[in-house]
């Protein structure tokens, strides 16, 4: 299984929304599909249809309580996706993990020897806690969706230190497998700036799609459903379609398969 976390510490720049529209175009192609959502918001389970009710076993229990990943996940009303639902105790998981030894790797060991699925994609909360240190300790690769407002690169460097971090200390073959460019406005001239900045900074790490602004992707998750089934022919939707598409071309050889 590849584990692509999806992370950045900003908050609203596009990483649920990315995670949940990912997923589903992976399962829809084939890919046997795992969605961990690992922000007690729990975003990614509501949008994905997935009541406070269905979850019983959730991400808290697999890194507190470790669970097996089996009885912490459940079925998607789109084939092919499972996904390991968030509740709101994951906040209470940052203070309780504190005290345990390798507190790092308790969702690196949840996954380890997992073959059911061939992508895992993590959503990640938006901080650099140890939640978000789980995540990057447990994947093969990382996924940041980037909003080209100001400062969009300041926020990135602090992240970049991070990766580093995590490299050196616990997982050294991470790597960072693309940016992604969300919520872009062609009319914004600020918009257009920022995302050559980044370009120029960043190079061919970026991925050539681009998110558009687009309200369907917004409107979906009150419906409990992914933009891409909500309304797969919206500007949003292609757009993910098209970023899914780079992303396999982006995965090593051995995995460009499902
Ligand atoms: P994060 O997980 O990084 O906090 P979200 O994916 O939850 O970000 O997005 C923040 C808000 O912006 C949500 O209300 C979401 O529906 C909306 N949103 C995300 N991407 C887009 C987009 N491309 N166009 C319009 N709205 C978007
Ligand atoms: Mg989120």
């Amino acid at each position: 299984m590849l584990t692509i976390a999806i992370a950045n510490q900003k908050g609203g720049v596009g990483k649920t929304t990315t995670a949940i529209n990912m997923a589903t175009a992976m399962a829809a192609t084939g890919w046997r599909t795992l969605l961990i959502d690992l922000d007690p918001q729990g975003n990614a389970s509501t949008g994905m249809g997935v009541g406070s009710e269905s979850r019983d076993q959730s991400s808290y229990d697999l890194l507190v309580d470790e669970i097996p990943l089996a009885d912490a996940m459940i079925e998607t009303s789109i084939p092919g996706l499972d996904i390991v639902p968030a509740t709101q105790d994951l906040s209470g998981a940052e203070v309780e993990l504190v005290t345990v030894e390798e507190r790092t790797a308790r969702l690196r060991k949840a996954l380890a020897n997992h073959t059911v699925h061939d992508v895992c994609f993590i959503d990640c909360p938006p901080s650099l806690g140890l939640l978000t240190l789980n995540a990057l300790c447990a994947a093969d690769t990382l996924l940041v969706p980037l909003q080209c407002e100001f400062f969009a690169l300041e926020g990135l460097s602090q992240l970049l230190q991070t990766v580093e971090q995590v490299q050196q200390r616990f997982n050294p073959s991470l790597d960072i497998i693309g940016v992604a460019l969300t919520m872009y406005d062609r009319r914004n001239r600020l918009t257009d700036q920022v995302s050559d900045d980044v370009r120029e900074c960043l190079g061919s790490l970026v991925f050539e799609t681009v998110i558009p602004r687009n309200v369907r992707l917004s409107e979906a998750p009150s419906h409990g459903l992914p933009a891409l089934v909500y309304d797969h022919s919206c500007t949003g939707s292609r757009a993910y379609i098209a970023l899914a598409r780079e992303l396999i071309g982006r995965f090593p050889p051995e995995r460009k398969a499902a």
